[in-house]
């Protein structure tokens, strides 16, 4: 999507991401180098999380991102599971910031489905919708059983190009 957008409006787009939770985005930013998002480690601690057994992962490990508010004064949070997945980058960015970035937050824990026995991710679907020309990243997934299988077609938008 930010690819289109970056196209369409002639504008470099920057990923931020955040929950109504806690205090909504501008929880974690980009930089320039656009190579992850680095986490304002001085008001909210990360922390990466097995999403099935509830395990601390190392750095690096993707898992599930575990939130606890540092700063906040009337609702605090203490290791508030985001449900998001990710990992953290422990890899100096090269924009010289010290605070530790996570990954793009690719898909939820919660957002699986699981067709026919393989675990599909909604975000998988528009990764590859978005490598088809003439496609818009507008798409809408629709499951359904026929004979005790399950079914998945995916409708989506595209261009239309008038000759
Ligand atoms: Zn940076």
């Amino acid at each position: 999507m930010r690819v289109h957008i970056d196209a369409q409006a002639s504008v470099k787009a920057y990923d931020i991401y955040g929950l109504s939770e806690i205090i909504g985005p501008r929880r974690t930013s980009e930089c320039a180098a656009q190579d992850g998002l680095h986490v304002f480690e001085n008001h909210f601690y990360p922390e990466i999380i097995d999403p099935g057994t509830g395990a601390s992962l190392p750095d690096g490990e993707e898992g599930e991102l575990v939130l606890t508010t540092l700063s906040k004064k009337a609702m605090l949070m203490i290791r508030y599971r985001t449900r998001d997945i990710t990992r953290i980058i422990t890899e100096p960015c090269i924009c010289g910031r010290t605070l530790r970035r996570i990954r793009r937050i690719g898909f939820r824990s919660d957002d699986m489905i699981i067709i026919r026995g393989v675990n599909v991710f909604p975000s998988q679907v528009e990764t590859a919708l978005l490598q088809v020309e003439g496609t818009l990243p507008h798409y809408r997934i629709i499951l359904t059983r026929e004979r005790g299988l399950d079914q998945m077609a995916v409708e989506v938008e595209v261009t239309l190009q008038c000759h």
